[in-house]
């Protein structure tokens, strides 16, 4: 067999059809799609109701086994798969998959676009920028923590009048309000609209949000690797005079408006969710949010086009939507509703949307059921769980890092690694929905590895195993798991969540530890405490979970493998996403931006002046 080129080489050997066929070949009208350049389109939200009606495809979730930091091929099997049923067994498909941050792209992990003959392309647009959605999310994220810090600061420096008259300052004579200030007043139980009839305590309540600076929970992010904003003290000039205040920065695609994004079903809905998000609490135990920043209005602006989901093709020319891209560890690591739904529509009652949930079964994909699946109201057909020899054999005590060569046969080795895919089955099965293990085949690998592979998984409860090769073949290699996920896919399943939303904060965590981690129990550190009670008093105990946990195991340390026992879970603290709509507890010591290794992915990234073309990119 010749060896495969590099993602970029492959990539780059394939001409993509034009966007606005592939557009019209999968059924939007011309006046639903907006065309970013000849590769990219983003398609408008309108469609949703002309294809109201339309009964939905079959919806296909792709997870994986606790992987290596490397990654297992989720991405790469999502593309092989959608090509192998759609351009080889002529099924209507859609893959929906995540759009990749820069932090990864030009640090460790490469892109996410998949790989070999299964790709989304071309790669280098996919990884890089893409129609800007992550950068408008950083700007919609800052907005909000420069409005957080300004108001802490013009109400720390004047006093209640002045404050006032500046919040609603003269206009020809006159006082008016805004239409987002006369929802604050409203909340604050003020019938008027009038800014003259205002009492004085009224104005008092009105202008000052009172936020308590100990209290802020939203941060700054920006979407690049770098570790020496874990930690930053802001306001050091003398113009803040002296209001400085500790922060810290993380990752944009753990920023709250990327869950929302993530998240929502409509415009409406997401001007909605933008306004709710609590970024702080006042000194008298309110929730501060945007809408009391008067900022939400602004980044319902900001994110109008990120809104809608960009299509772009496989390198067998099939459909694919990339639409948000929340990690999975520190974010619920899941592309977008709106972009599942869209797909779900436009593939009818016979085709498939293949989506994927970020990282293991134990975190995106619980996440996806839990929190994605409960928004949305979609039941997923079929579980594909990736497995690779090289982390199986990992988790059977083999070498950890950068294992990329299987290190020769050793059955035992793998025999023992399987009992972390085992488990993972056992998670998917939680849910009810029929699981088919996709064992991604690397060139080390030997028959005898992969026959042991698929044999424990159907042993193991699997609804069939099959191995694939579509990262040297393309959809020809994945033939087999395509027909294996259509046969899943009209088998019985039998739908439930992992808990129900009335229990209290602590026991849906204490579920997810021991039924999906195989915890013994968790604890609840004194900050986590405080919180707890604090979302509950706030009327926040009611929201899904979303851990923050690492996803290099199915404990919170990432060098345990296999399946670890007798651990108890540490919760560090809680964040409420209450626009995006869940609780966030993070897990040990989950760093929020990731750092850059000694020696990044950018080292080798390059553009041709001559051709301007990428080079280097994986
Ligand atoms: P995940 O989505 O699980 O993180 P990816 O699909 O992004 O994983 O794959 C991770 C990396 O491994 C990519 O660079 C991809 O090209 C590579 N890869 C995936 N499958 C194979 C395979 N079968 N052989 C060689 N490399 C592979």
């Amino acid at each position: 067999q010749k060896p495969v080129p590099s993602d970029i080489v492959v990539s780059r050997s394939c001409v993509p059809k034009p966007i606005d066929r592939l557009a019209k070949e999968v059924g939007l009208l011309s006046d639903e799609v907006e065309l970013y350049g000849k590769t990219k389109a983003k398609v408008q939200l309108n469609i949703i109701k002309r294809l109201q009606s339309q009964p939905d495809g079959k919806y296909v979730v792709v997870t994986g086994i606790t992987p290596t930091p490397l990654g297992e091929g989720k991405s790469t099997t999502t593309i092989g798969l959608v090509q192998a049923l759609g351009a080889h067994m002529k099924l209507n498909v859609f893959a929906c998959v995540r759009q990749p941050s820069q932090g990864p792209t030009f640090g460790i992990k490469g892109g996410a676009a998949g790989g070999g003959y299964s790709q989304v392309i071309p790669m280098e647009e996919f990884n890089l920028h893409l129609t800007g959605d992550i950068h408008a999310i950083t700007a919609a994220n800052n907005l909000v923590a420069a409005a957080v810090d300004a108001r802490m600061f013009h109400e720390a420096t004047q006093s209640d009048k002045a404050l006032y008259n500046r919040l609603v300052p003269l206009s020809g004579g006159q006082r008016k309000f805004s239409p987002i200030q006369i929802h604050r007043l409203k909340k604050l139980g003020i019938d008027k609209t009038d800014p003259s009839t205002l009492t004085e305590e009224e104005i008092t309540r009105f202008a000052r949000l009172d936020i308590d600076p100990s209290s802020v929970t939203w941060q700054r992010v920006l979407d690049t690797n770098d570790r020496f904003l874990r930690k930053i003290t802001i306001g050091q000039a003398p113009t803040e005079k002296g209001y400085t205040r500790e922060a810290q920065f993380d990752i944009t695609v753990a920023s709250e408006i990327m869950a929302v994004l993530a998240l929502t079903s409509s415009l409406e809905d997401m001007r909605q969710r933008l306004a709710k998000m609590v970024v702080a609490t006042s000194r008298s135990g309110q929730p501060i949010t945007t809408e009391d920043l008067g900022v939400s209005g602004a980044l319902t602006v900001l994110m109008k086009d990120a809104i809608k989901p960009n299509l772009m093709q496989t390198l067998e020319g099939t459909p694919v939507f990339v639409h948000a891209g929340p990690f999975a560890n520190i974010a619920h690591g899941n592309s977008s509703i709106l972009a599942d739904k869209i797909a779900l529509k436009l593939v009818g009652p016979d085709g498939f949307v293949v989506t994927e949930a970020g990282f293991g079964a134990d975190i995106g994909m619980e996440k996806f059921f839990n929190i994605k699946c409960r928004y949305s109201g979609l039941r997923p057909h079929v579980v594909v769980l990736v497995a690779t020899v090289r982390a199986l054999k990992m988790h059977g005590g083999g070498p950890t890092v950068g294992s990329l060569n299987n290190n020769g046969c050793n059955l035992d080795l793998l025999r023992n690694g399987c009992s972390n895919m085992r488990k993972q089955i056992e998670n998917a099965k939680h849910f009810g929905v029929p699981v088919v293990v996709a064992v991604n085949a690397f060139k080390t690998d030997t028959e005898a590895e992969l026959d042991l592979v698929c044999s424990m998984a159907k042993d193991g409860g699997a609804f069939d195993a099959v191995r694939c090769s579509h990262w040297a073949e393309g959809g020809a290699g994945a033939m087999a798991l395509g027909q294996a996920v259509q046969k899943a896919s009209d088998a019985p399943s039998n739908f439930k969540f992992l808990y129900e939303l009335e229990l209290p904060i602590a026991d849906k965590i204490r579920i997810i530890a021991q039924k999906i981690y195989g915890a013994d129990d968790i604890e609840l550190l004194p900050e986590a405490q405080h919180k707890v009670e604090l979302y509950t008093k706030q009327g926040f105990g009611n929201l899904p979970i979303c851990m923050a946990k690492t996803h290099l195991s199915l404990s919170h340390e990432a060098d345990k493998k296999g399946v670890p026992t007798g651990f108890v879970v540490p919760i560090r603290d809680i964040r409420a996403s209450v626009g995006a709509g869940f609780l966030y507890p993070l897990v040990g010591t989950m760093p929020t931006i990731p750092g850059l290794p000694t020696r990044p992915c950018f080292y080798d990234i390059d553009l041709d002046p001559e051709t301007e073309q990428v080079n280097g990119l994986f």
